[in-house]
């Protein structure tokens, strides 16, 4: 029997990289798209049949290209995980920079947006499909990053609810996962990606060292990357088939606060 096709963005590393091996292992083909197409392909190689696929979600044609090699290759999308992000550096709005802002927009929202789009152009007309966003616990509150990253996860859960009320009568749900504080390689890529002239993000935010995270998190501890691909799977899967428009938060009592 042929495997329904996982498509996870931002499936190079940390978060997107647990989810595509979760979604491997309850049988999915899983399609890998990175910006960055050397972790893709490490994080293909370790799941059985998966392929990977370089795009940079924030652009229309890398995205239809990735996305149709993926159908070539497997067939129908089932499921699509937008997870590929960025942090913004943690600025708030009057020293933040135009092209930071621009560029956190970019990739945490709108490529959510466009690849959604692309991925409803093959479930649509088969009538099923599961989306599932990658938000954050900054996505529900005013901290957990600076102004662009709270605005633009805001907008993913905003996009959700839409996206949940305009297709859920269609077969498709819409829905999106809400970390808390992760250990990821997120900064270090994030400066990477934002390049030259951002200022070192590495000790900025709010829970960067244990005592903070004591501090914040009534777990007392990060959470685990497999943490959120087990919330993902969950929302993959067919017991969550009524569940619409909802933000899954996993964050070890963070926002109970
Ligand atoms: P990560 O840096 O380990 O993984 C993000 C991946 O996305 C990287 O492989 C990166 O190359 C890729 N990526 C970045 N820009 C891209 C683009 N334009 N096109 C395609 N791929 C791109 O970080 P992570 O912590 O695993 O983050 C995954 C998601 O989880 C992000 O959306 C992030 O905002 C969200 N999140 C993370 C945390 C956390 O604590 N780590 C908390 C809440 C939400």
């Amino acid at each position: 029997m042929t495997k329904a096709l996982a498509i996870v963005t931002g499936a190079g590393s940390g978060i997107g990289r647990a989810c595509a091996s979760a979604l491997g292992k309850r049988g999915f083909a899983v399609a890998a798209i990175d910006i960055d197409e050397a972790s893709a392909r490490e994080t293909a190689r370790d799941i059985p049949g998966a392929r990977a696929y370089r795009a940079d979600v924030s652009v229309s044609a890398q995205v239809d290209a990735a996305v149709s090699a993926a159908v070539a290759d497997f067939g129908p999308v089932e499921v699509l995980v937008n997870n590929a992000g960025i942090l913004d550096g943690y600025f708030n709005a009057e020293e933040m920079d135009e092209a930071v802002w621009r560029k956190v927009i970019d990739i945490d929202l709108t490529g959510v947006f466009l690849v959604t789009k692309r991925v409803l152009h093959e479930m649509l007309p088969r009538g099923h499909g599961r989306i599932i966003n990658m938000a954050s616990v900054a996505g529900l509150n005013g901290t957990g990053g600076g102004a662009a990253y709270i605005a633009a996860k805001h907008g993913v859960v905003g996009l959700t609810r839409q996206m949940a009320v305009a297709y859920g009568a269609r077969g498709i749900t819409v829905n999106c996962v809400c970390p808390g504080a992760i250990p990821t390689g997120l900064r270090p890529h994030s400066q990477a990606i934002l390049g030259p002239g951002v200022p070192d993000m590495s000790a900025r935010g709010v829970a960067v060292n244990d005592d903070q995270v004591r501090a914040l998190v009534p777990a007392g501890v990060r959470g685990k990357v497999e943490d959120i691909a087990g919330a993902v799977c969950f929302l993959a899967s067919p017991e969550a088939s009524y569940i619409n428009g909802h933000s899954l938060v996993v964050d070890g009592g963070w926002r109970a606060k």
